[in-house]
């Protein structure tokens, strides 16, 4: 049966959710707080400068395929995806450098330079990471998670061997002697926007995501997925509105029945489902009263990923050791870490991570300049860091000057825009629990695998997408939350 389909956010996985109900004939209508879709994978231009403001590294491309193929088109049609090569330029404060590429030949030949004694680990880490691949991608990631049901394929023998018990630094300690590539490994569990001395080796299986299914750059910048989906959306009859923020969702009986508009409007559907994120659904969305205080507590404690501070330079020189994508580590990450999570300060000596895109397209920047995004990790809101202009001109200076000892000879000089993004702004703009830009950390053993479900277990007919619901943060997996909340919107709709 056809029902109407409220969505508030139009973020992926708003816009992918609303897709995927569209083409299966609902009636959907979403609601956006901003100007623009997209949510945080947004865009700024300035002066001749476009730079992304979210994500730079696209991975899983087959998720977008299948659901441009699911509403009967191909995504070609839309975006054009470019293997990066290399991944990453990896670089140290003693000098080394480290071009990791998915080409495995090219990456053991740079290995052999720097850590001779790891290429061997290296081939077997990759090993290592598949299997954790093929153990954990069936269950956790391309299949709803709902109730223990969703387990059945499961092997009991494979729990054990998930890795769940040793943190993603102790596992990676034990394959590499190399620090420098004690580094790289233990940085991906920030793409998740977790901590690599906390959250569970399984993480571990980020690596052969990107170092063997591929990083990839979509032509004209990822913001063009944004419009890509909003495109799909419109094509497929879904009725986008922007400027619209969703004060509270309405329910009557536990049952979600509509919405009101912080104008003071009402809005009615047969089911809503939540792009905002969970824990601000069910706290400041839901009205109070409606869940159990127990219920409220739990949503509460969950811990979100950690924030960032982005600022944005348009220069107009380039720099030769810059590739597409750059990583400028700090000296010391454990400590590091530690300031994120456990003191939750801004770390004294962060890593830099540097997107410049006009390496690529050579459109983004004037005058043969170039745009640099750059990215630190900065712990989520507490009161104890307040963010206003000053902290953020202070702590980019910071940068500027550490990524002038790192070689980018000239850089201050030559910066002609200069924007910054701060954790505050990641939760004004989208309301990210506590400015978080990935969701939910997966700092605890089992954290990863018990975020907020697709569906509601409190409310009837509410439905939760996006990075801070199962399965995760990061572009593939915020549309496989959407794509698992409408196949368990559908088992209900059979049911009924
Ligand atoms: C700086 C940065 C770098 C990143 N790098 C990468 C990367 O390289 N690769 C990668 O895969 N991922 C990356 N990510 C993560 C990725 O961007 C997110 O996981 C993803 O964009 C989240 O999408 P979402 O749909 O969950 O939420 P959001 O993008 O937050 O969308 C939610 C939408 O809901 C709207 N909304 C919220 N509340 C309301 C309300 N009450 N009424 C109306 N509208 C509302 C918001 O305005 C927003 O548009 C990065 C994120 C950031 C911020």
């Amino acid at each position: 049966m056809k029902k109407t389909v409220g969505i508030i956010g139009a973020g992926i996985g708003g816009l992918t959710a609303a897709a995927r109900l569209a083409s299966e004939g609902h009636s959907v209508t979403v609601w956006e707080r901003n100007a623009k879709a997209g949510g945080k994978m947004n865009e700024v231009v300035k002066n001749g400068y476009r730079f992304d403001t979210g994500p730079s590294l696209f991975t899983m491309p087959f998720v977008l395929e299948e659901l441009f193929e699911s509403c009967g088109r191909n995504y070609t049609d839309y975006l054009t995806l470019e293997p990066v090569d290399p991944l990453c330029r990896y670089n140290w404060q003693d000098g080394t450098t480290f071009d990791c590429s998915t080409d495995l030949q090219k990456t053991l030949g740079q290995i052999s330079e720097f850590a001779p004694g790891d290429a061997e680990a290296y081939v077997r880490f990759l090993g290592y990471s598949a299997d954790l691949y093929e153990k954990t991608a069936e269950t956790f990631i391309m299949n709803p998670l709902q109730t223990v049901m969703d387990l059945r394929n499961l092997k009991k023998s494979d729990i054990f061997k998930i890795d769940a018990f040793p943190t993603v630094s102790t596992r990676v300690d034990k394959f590499f002697e190399s620090p420098h590539l004690r580094q790289v490994f233990k940085r991906f569990a920030t793409y998740n926007g977790s901590s690599p001395y906390l959250a569970p080796a399984t993480i571990n299986v980020i690596a052969y995501v990107e170092l063997c299914l591929g990083g990839y750059y979509v032509k004209g910048g990822l913001y063009s997925i944004s419009r890509a989906l909003e495109k799909l959306c419109t094509e497929l009859g879904v009725d986008i509105q922007y400027n619209v923020d969703i004060k509270t969702i309405l329910t009557e009986d536990k049952k979600a029945v509509g919405v009101a508009f912080n104008s003071g409007e009402t809005a009615r559907a047969d089911v809503i489902f939540s792009n905002s994120d969970a824990t601000f659904t069910y706290t400041d969305l839901i009205e109070k009263g409606v869940l159990k205080k127990k219920q409220v507590n739990k949503i509460s404690a969950i811990e979100p990923s950690c924030s960032g501070f982005v600022m944005m330079l348009g220069t107009d020189k380039k720099f030769d050791k810059l590739k597409h994508h750059n990583i400028f580590f700090s000296r010391d990450y454990e400590k590091e870490f530690s300031e994120i999570f456990h003191r939750k300060m801004l770390p004294e000596d962060p890593t830099i991570y540097v997107a410049n895109t006009s390496a690529t397209d050579t459109n983004h920047a004037p005058n043969g300049g170039s745009n640099l995004f750059i990215l630190i990790n900065a712990p989520y809101l507490t009161e104890k860091l307040g963010w206003d202009e000053a902290r953020c001109k202070e702590y980019g200076d910071l940068i500027i000057h550490k990524l002038e000892n790192f070689g980018l000879d000239g850089l201050s000089e030559s910066i002609k825009v200069r924007e910054h993004i701060s954790p505050q702004d990641f939760y004004d703009t989208y309301r990210s629990n506590r400015g978080s830009i990935y969701g939910t950390s997966s700092n605890q053993q089992l954290s990863a695998f018990m975020r907020p479900r697709n569906k509601s277990p409190y409310i009837d007919n509410l439905y939760l997408v996006g990075g801070s619901t199962h399965p995760g943060g990061g572009i593939p997996l915020v549309m496989m939350s959407a794509r698992h909340a409408v196949t368990i919107f559908n088992r209900q709709v059979d049911k009924s």
